[in-house]
């Protein structure tokens, strides 16, 4: 080292957010987090959220790409659980976007189809259930969990569940086995069998008409009262999505109030932090068009219409083509996703002080220090993953780093541990420049799943500078 270099310049560390952001920054974090609190208790469902959003939308004057033209700022919605926004650019479409994409669907616990029995031995009404995603199934036990969803009756009218949230509603509970007798049933399996998907099954009324002299008097009760307040029946429940999800609310969480405890931040974080990202983008006249993207089924695959896989986002920018009064061929449109540039916007695992074992901490993302990057993903031999190359990964650095963004780089847990995809690769493979980039989360797929506030606004930060920037070279002319 020559005399006079420091050694700092050499090295590299990445920064605390609350020892180095400056004061206005970290008080813009802790205000940032206010709404987003809210924001996760209204939006619990991908339906919800897509509600949500479109109402969020319409405040900050997007149109619907369907409904009058003029507007710079449109989206759509596709059969009401997946939707993508855009504001547009001055460029032509075919040389590329900018696009952050989320998804906001959560694991979580479906009633079956036709879920509704009377127990024999208890005497109780109680509900089937299926569950949605990657669950840990003993954190669902003993827990009070609101019934949220849909019910489409014969008459094709729509009625909406949502019960459980407020003070004065009932909650749900699928109880767990008192201690005093889990000896064989529980203590005897391993945590991944102690409780069998058979026994997630909903305590759900117990009432009985007076004197009623019915064999299933309990179920046939439960079946009164729904048809009292829904006027729903049996066979309503048999093409209805209803979800079980945990009934408390987002809070604060930390003697400092630090984080954020709430249920779905995987991945609704990063759809918020998108979506605020873009209708908050300050430019009048932006040379490329910024879109935010919101999938649905991620935690099952992303397959189906409404899943990434899906043709909906293509069909997305292909309106925007021809909204904008560009030739929307298919060749345009395959140019326009090769010379596209896109964060795939999803959570990774920050390091927990109770299990380290399980992350590499120079190669994983703690708390604190900014949104997550992970150049790939997948698992064992990098299996499954998708791999941002060199060059894409500097220049999302660079942007990071002029826009004064807290960044690191960190891997989904220790090479062989486990592992886990996103929907990077699904992007990735209409040619665009994908990397993912997102919140780092203790707890993940729980019912409590935890953030740091500096970590929610470095990200928002984060896909701000991104969709905001002109400094992405297209692919081909
Ligand atoms: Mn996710
Ligand atoms: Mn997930």
């Amino acid at each position: 080292m020559k005399k006079g270099q420091s050694k700092t310049k050499l090295t590299y560390e990445r920064k605390n957010f609350w020892k180095d952001a400056p004061a206005t920054e970290q008080k813009a974090a802790i205000e940032y987090a206010v709404e987003y609190r809210n924001y996760l208790n209204q939006a619990k469902t991908e339906r919800e959220t897509v509600a949500w959003t479109e109402a969020y939308l319409k405040k900050h004057k997007f149109t619907d790409i369907k409904g009058r033209k003029g507007s710079k700022k449109v989206y759509s919605i596709f059969r009401g659980r997946t939707m993508a926004m855009a504001i547009l650019g001055t460029d032509p479409l075919s040389q590329g976007f900018n696009m952050v994409a989320s998804h906001i669907d959560s694991p979580r616990i479906d009633l079956k189809q036709n879920p509704l029995y009377q127990d024999g031995p208890s005497e109780m009404a109680c509900m089937r259930t299926h569950y949605y995603g990657g669950i840990k199934k003993y954190q669902w036990v003993s827990t009070p969990l609101a019934l949220h969803g849909v019910v489409i009756k014969s008459d094709g009218n729509k009625i909406n569940i949502h019960l459980g949230e407020e003070e004065n509603e009932p909650v749900f509970i699928i109880p767990d086995l008192l201690p005093h007798l889990a000896r064989k049933e529980q203590y005897s399996k391993n945590i991944n069998e102690a409780i069998d998907a058979s026994k997630l099954n909903l305590v759900f009324s117990g009432m009985v008409e007076p004197s009623s002299e019915e064999k299933e008097a309990a179920k046939l009760f439960a079946l009164e009262v729904l048809n009292k307040t829904y006027g729903i029946t049996e066979k309503d429940f048999l093409s209805a999505e209803l979800y079980l999800v945990p009934a408390f609310k987002a809070r604060d969480a930390g003697i400092d109030s630090s984080m954020v405890a709430g249920y779905g931040q995987d991945d609704r974080i990063c759809a918020y932090t998108a979506l605020t990202a873009l209708t908050n983008a300050n430019l009048t006249n932006p040379e490329r068009t910024m879109i935010v993207y919101f999938s649905d089924k991620e935690e099952v695959g992303s397959q189906g219409a409404t899943g990434a896989n899906s043709i909906f986002i293509q069909d997305f920018v292909s309106d925007l083509m021809e909204y904008k009064g560009e030739e929307n061929t298919s060749t345009n449109l395959r140019k326009a996703f090769i010379n596209s540039h896109i964060i795939s916007a999803d959570v990774t695992a920050a390091i927990d002080p109770n299990y380290p074992n399980v992350h590499e901490k120079q190669n994983a993302v703690i708390f604190n220090h900014g949104i997550g990057i992970a150049k790939f993903t997948g698992s064992g031999g990098k299996y499954s993953c998708n791999d941002a190359n060199a060059e894409f990964t500097a220049k999302i650095l660079k942007i990071f780093t002029e826009a004064g963004v807290f960044w690191q780089l960190g891997e989904l847990g220790k090479v062989d541990e486990g592992g886990g995809g996103t929907i990077a690769y699904i992007l990735a493979n209409l040619g665009a420049e994908v990397i993912d980039c997102g919140v780092g989360i203790m707890g993940m797929h729980s019912l409590y799943e935890l953030c740091s506030k500096a970590d929610l606004y470095s990200t928002y930060k984060a896909y701000q500078a991104f969709l905001t920037t002109n400094k992405l070279e297209r692919s081909i002319p």
